[in-house]
């Protein structure tokens, strides 16, 4: 998914805040954050990620999160019914 945010420069990533499992989609160029997918078309709702998690105490860094998906999405039997694309 492209990042609206940065036109399309980065790559918009389903994560996890590791510290109470929330989930985010978190860009990794410009570090946007949205707490729904179905909000990342639009262009301006964005959160920036350090700003995001300030509330939880945290620092915003990448150690902080994990990453859903690798590089490529692969095909998930488990997860048909998201991601369509
Ligand atoms: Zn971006």
């Amino acid at each position: 998914m492209k990042c609206p945010r940065c036109d399309g420069q980065g790559v918009i990533r389903p994560a996890r805040i590791n510290a109470n499992g929330l989930a985010i989609w978190l860009c990794d160029e410009c570090d946007a954050v949205w707490s729904s997918p179905s909000e990342i078309s639009s262009k301006g709702n964005f959160v920036d990620f350090s700003h995001f998690v300030a509330r939880f105490g945290l620092k915003g860094l990448w150690s902080e999160i994990t990453i859903l998906d690798s590089h490529a999405p692969a095909a998930d039997p488990a997860r048909e019914s998201e991601g369509r694309e």
